[in-house]
């Protein structure tokens, strides 16, 4: 028996997530927080870390990891919260408890890959309705699908990922009022954003709220959340598997969100940088930068495939979109060494 004949067809007609290697580059391709911990933090994780029981299974609720993510993430104290490996699984999660064959999950489109995937896996349908030409979203157009095709899902990346546009609040509002199904609005931009329905969980009863500490600094440990009621969250916890959350991570976790003004200071940091490679790309001739909220710049050149193919010959590593989204690379804001390397480079290879 051959695993082609024996494994379903939809797998079959997938591709595994794709990550290039990147040792040795300028990392700009992966929207990571491109500063470490300040030392003496380091030092004190380190006494915390050795400290943890790994011969014994970790809490299976993380039950102080959730109570420190309520009071420091501003979820309202009536919402509930669910933890995954990485916002991933918790997408995965919800997909998963929901969508059967013949399911109709939809979000604006382009937008972060693994909405389709998840709903791949298990055989549902991915409407993909396309964003204008500028990236902004078309709410008419939206809304008019949403009728036709009465999504049990609806995912809106707040803001997009890979475009960076925030959209409108009244759209989101109006998504959330047209819609049957759940409404899944992906924060993982918000420390970048600012921007968030955390505050306005109550006032829509099909809404859960889903963010991650990747963007935020701490992408290597895994760890997503998503807040909503518990009617939804007690559903989806069944579909999680024991254990999910690490006890290196709970640890971690605990130590670093407790301190998490340091990791807010670096998005600030971030935020402001953001602003000086705009205008700096904005510079460079047949460069179009669209707006972002988010740590990542969408660019527009004349022939994406050479310019990234240079751009890595220059050891900087930065994700190329083409040909999905026309001659359009994303850049992740680095430090402004960093980004002063990506503009060097970028010179040369445009
Ligand atoms: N949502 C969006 C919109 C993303 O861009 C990403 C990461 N690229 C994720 C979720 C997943 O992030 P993580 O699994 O690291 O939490």
């Amino acid at each position: 028996m051959k695993p082609e004949q024996l494994v379903r067809p939809e797998i079959l007609a997938l591709k595994a997530y794709p990550v290039p290697p990147s040792a040795g580059m300028v990392k700009l391709d992966a929207m990571e927080n491109p500063y470490s911990l300040p030392e003496p933090l380091r030092r004190e994780l380190a006494n915390v870390l050795a400290r943890v029981e790994l011969n014994r299974y970790p809490d299976p609720s993380a039950k102080a990891l959730r109570a420190l993510i309520a009071r420091k993430m501003g979820v309202p104290a009536e919402m509930d919260i669910l933890l995954g490996n990485g916002s991933d699984e918790l997408l995965q999660i919800i997909v998963t408890a929901i969508a059967r064959p013949g399911t109709t999950v939809m979000f604006p489109a382009p937008t972060f890959v693994m909405y389709s995937m998840y709903a791949a896996f298990l055989g549902a349908r991915a409407v993909a309705v396309p964003l204008r030409e500028d990236f902004s979203f078309d709410r008419a157009a939206f809304l008019a699908r949403m009728r036709e095709e009465k999504p049990a899902i609806v995912f809106i990346a707040y803001p997009n990922n890979p475009t960076g546009v925030l959209y409108e609040e009244q759209d989101v509002v109006e998504i959330l009022k047209a819609a049957q199904g759940l409404v899944v609005l992906d924060e993982a931009y918000h420390a970048f954003a600012r921007k968030t329905f955390m505050a306005r969980l109550a006032e829509f009863p099909n809404l859960v709220v889903l963010r991650t500490v990747s963007k935020l600094g701490l992408a290597g440990i895994r760890l997503g959340y998503l807040a909503g009621r518990r009617e939804w969250l007690e559903q989806f916890d069944k579909v999680r598997s024991p254990y999910n959350i690490n006890v290196l991570t709970q640890a971690a976790a605990l130590f670093l969100l407790e301190r998490v003004d340091v990791l807010e200071e670096q998005a600030t940091r971030i935020r402001e940088e953001r602003v000086a490679l705009a205008a700096a790309l904005g510079k460079l001739s047949g460069v179009t930068v669209f707006p972002s909220e988010a740590n990542f710049l969408l660019v527009r050149v004349p022939d994406a495939e050479r310019t990234f193919q240079g751009l890595k010959q220059r050891n900087v590593l930065v994700k190329n979109l083409h040909p999905g989204l026309r001659n359009c690379l994303r850049i992740t804001v680095g430090t402004p060494e960093e980004d002063r390397i990506l503009l060097t480079a970028l010179r040369e290879a445009l």
